[in-house]
């Protein structure tokens, strides 16, 4: 998904290994892109373009008149079904510029306006208000502009609308719903005082630069756990398109009725919607709003249009890369520019605005940065001022790590920006002229290889620099009141102040995001004069050492030594507990590498780690099983499966053992589905120990499994129980969530509703409780 998919990377793979040495030892030994970039590029041939044509040309992008016709029918089906959601979303994917299209290819016009009102229903339905009003007016101002239909119909569709009106005023009327509660909070939420050098990060830190650390952030207040440290809003941004397979022939397959991401999210703002307004020239943008369509236009979706294809099949990077050299256009180009022109020209990496930066690089911690020798003079990334913004110029000043990739994937990349621009030509788009006032040379600055080159630098930060931008989602069948919430993947983005700190496994901070913005906030207690760290992925509680470690040397090379990393050197015999196997005689926890013994030295039991593991995996995929029951709802067969499975878990796994955990967790929700809230509980209670030993008691996968407790308990009545976790669930997803996260304001919602009830009812229902 980030990178190019298989087909092309193999087959530069294989062009790369069918290159002659000579030509491979030179971009080897190429040290700056602009030499990497036009020695790989002069291998790119008419035929390798042809190959990725193919390629692209397997991802349907462009718009397709019978598609309509498809979607209708399912958004149909769907109706009769009640799938409000499923409905609109694909009364969406027909909608008002693909149904006038569809009218040049004889479509019966008569439908169309039945349909407008049909996803108008769904939204009314759905509660999504703002999005009806919207589809309704669009058909209002569609019916006046366009010769009426006969009169009949005509009067009915008003009518009709009428009606519909009439409802969503009503709905209206009501109390602000929740969701929209939470937009308005969002917008205030912000920053306690804003940093003077660095706008979107909060005065309780510096930024500094060391030549071990390179660019880092330090406390230089105490800081208390949940306060928010940086709130930023992301450079750019691209939405992930989801795990969707190139389509091929055959009508089955040819319009797909999966709901993805690309689906339910705003192209340009991520904002969640199910009133998708589509781009006018593709089938793959769609955004929430004229608005965000009209920006994205203007932007860089004229550009990217005819281009859907190719994107996808040059994956997310290769998009962003070119996004960023795209916006890069409305701001201080010439200085950009100027600095990309530099490297043109052969000379070394100059950043933007400091020319005279003699530069050496360092291996550090973290992303290693450009260090400069002198020490007087400015952070990479800072404008003249000292100021770090976040900005194209900081963009710019993250580093690409060139030395580092491989020369086989420093060519990948090369050919895949080359590709990209060729096409560009091709379709002699205008736009990649800068700035006319930018004050450009012409025998350097006027060409295509200069955007080939920043591209080609984008391309490689992003290894190190990509954030993902995710969100919590929501599963569970219908019937389950008790949801499981996951998190997903949302969009790619960059993100120039979070790109100012280092990581750590055990890191002290926690971030969530909100469409494009991010928010770091503190997770625990900072002392004055501590660094800042976030997590890169590799997290102490989801990986062992040496996986991470593997992981942040192949992808941002380096050798972690956080605390984390460090105490694990001296970690215990039985290792962590949440993947400790133990005693089938005494258990006792089992230690030892590939022959375990019983830790009770009274006890012989002795057995090879290997038939333990492949226990392990059998049970896990007995586990998946039971999930997938679950899932169904079939409850009736879940529950005995799960209970099997909980007595294999006791007979080799320590109670805190990942696995078994997600087996109590799996009973919870089954039980919550049946209504039986205080066994449901009582599982609940077993997990939540699994996952305060693995990821800690103040964690947020702590908060999640304590918010599940707290909806069970209430859904049960037991009152004081739920208040209590209530409690617990609030302090903990306060810290990392904030106020205004889902799950905070549920919370709250729970407690007012509990302390409203008479107390009369209350205590009736304590008593019977057993
Ligand atoms: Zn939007
Ligand atoms: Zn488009
Ligand atoms: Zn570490
Ligand atoms: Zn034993």
């Amino acid at each position: 998904m980030d990178l190019p998919v298989d087909e092309w990377k193999s087959y530069l793979l294989q062009k790369w290994s069918l290159l002659p040495k000579s030509a491979q030892a030179t971009i080897s030994i190429a040290e700056t892109l602009s030499e990497i970039f036009l020695h790989s590029s002069s291998f790119l041939q008419s035929e390798d373009e042809r190959f990725l044509n193919r390629l692209s040309q397997g991802y349907s992008v462009g718009k397709d008149p019978n598609a309509s016709c498809f979607y209708r029918e399912e958004g149909n089906r769907k109706f009769q079904e009640k799938n409000y959601t499923g409905a609109a979303v694909l009364y969406s994917k027909t909608c008002l510029n693909d149904i006038i299209r569809a009218l040049m290819h004889g479509y019966p016009e008569r439908l169309q306006p039945k349909l407008m009102l049909r996803k108008a229903e769904c939204l009314v339905t759905l509660g999504r208000l703002k999005e009806a009003s919207q589809t309704i007016s669009d058909l209002e101002s569609n019916v006046t502009e366009r010769p009426t239909p006969a009169a009949s119909p005509f009067q009915i569709l008003q009518k009709n609308l009428c009606d519909l009106k009439m409802k969503i005023q009503e709905k209206e009327n009501l109390p602000e719903t929740f969701l929209t509660a939470v937009a308005k909070d969002f917008e205030r939420m912000d920053l306690r005082e804003e940093n003077e050098q660095i706008p979107s990060a909060s005065s309780s830190v510096q930024l500094r630069t060391d030549p071990l650390k390179g660019r880092y952030l330090i406390a230089i207040k105490d800081i208390l756990p949940g306060e928010i440290l940086v709130k930023e809003d992301a450079f750019v941004s691209v939405l992930n398109p989801g795990e969707m397979p190139p389509l091929h022939q055959g009508l089955e397959s040819r319009w797909d009725t999966r709901i993805t991401t690309g689906d339910l999210y705003c192209h340009k703002c991520l904002k969640h919607t199910l009133a998708m307004v589509p781009c006018h020239g593709c089938s793959y943008a769609k955004y929430c709003s004229q608005e965000c369509m009209q920006q994205a236009w203007e932007l860089y979706h004229s550009i990217e249009c005819s281009l859907g294809g190719l994107l996808l099949t040059l994956g997310t990077f290769c998009h962003i890369a070119l996004r960023l050299t795209l916006l890069a256009r409305f701001e201080n180009v010439d200085k950009v520019v100027r600095g990309i022109c530099d490297e043109i020209n052969n000379k070394d990496i100059h950043l933007p605005g400091s020319k005279t930066l003699d530069k050496t690089f360092n291996y550090s911690q973290g992303k290693r940065e450009e260090i400069s020798k002198t020490v007087e003079t400015q952070i990479p990334g800072c404008n003249i001022d000292g100021k770090y913004e976040n900005n194209y110029n900081a963009v710019f000043s993250l580093l690409s790590h060139t030395e580092n990739h491989s020369p086989e994937h420093k060519f990948l990349c090369a050919l895949s920006v080359s590709a990209l621009c060729r096409q560009l030509e091709a379709n002699n788009l205008p736009a990649l002229t800068t700035d006319p006032k930018a004050e450009m040379t012409p025998d350097s600055c006027a060409d295509l290889n200069i955007w080939a080159v920043a591209m080609l630098r984008h391309l490689l930060q992003l290894q190190c620099n990509a954030q993902a931008i995710t969100t919590i989602q929501h599963t569970g069948s219908k019937e389950s009141i008790v949801t499981d919430s996951r998190q997903v993947r949302l969009a790619t983005g960059i993100f120039p102040v979070v790109s100012l700190l280092n990581h750590s496994c055990s890191p002290n901070t926690s971030v969530s995001f909100a469409g494009t913005v991010a928010t770091i906030r503190a997770a625990q207690q900072i002392r004055k004069g501590q660094e800042i760290l976030h997590c890169y992925g590799p997290h102490e509680s989801r990986m062992s050492a040496a996986e991470r470690q593997q992981k942040l040397r192949s992808q941002y090379f380096f050798d972690c030594s956080c605390p984390a990393c460090h105490c694990e050197k001296l970690r215990t015999a039985t290792g962590p507990r949440w993947e400790a196997f133990r005693c089938n005689n005494c258990r006792a926890l089992m230690q030892g590498d590939d022959v375990l013994s019983c830790g009770n030295r009274a006890c012989p039991e002795r057995i090879s780690r290997n038939h333990l593991v492949s226990r392990l995996q059998d049970l896990q995929q007995q586990v998946g099983i039971a999930s997938e029951l679950l899932r169904n709802g079939k409850l009736e067969q879940a529950i005995p499966w799960l209970l099997r499975c909980q007595q294999d878990a006791e007979s080799f796994l320590s109670a805190e053992h990942a696995v078994a955990g997600e087996i109590e967790d799996g009973l919870a929700r089954a039980y919550a589905a049946l209504g039986e809230w205080q066994k449901s509980a009582t599982h609940l209670q077993k997990s939540l120990q699994v996952v305060a030993a693995r990821h800690g008691p103040s964690s947020v996968e702590m908060g999640h499994e304590l918010f599940k407790l707290a909806q069970v308990l209430f859904n049960g009545f037991a009152v004081p129980e739920a208040l209590n976790a209530i409690q617990k669930a609030e302090d903990v997803l306060l810290v990392h969530c904030g106020p205004q996260s889902d799950e905070v304001q549920e919370l709250q919602e729970m407690r007012s509703c509990l302390m409203d009830w008479p107390p009369i009812l209350v205590g009736t229902q304590k008593d019977s409780d057993p």
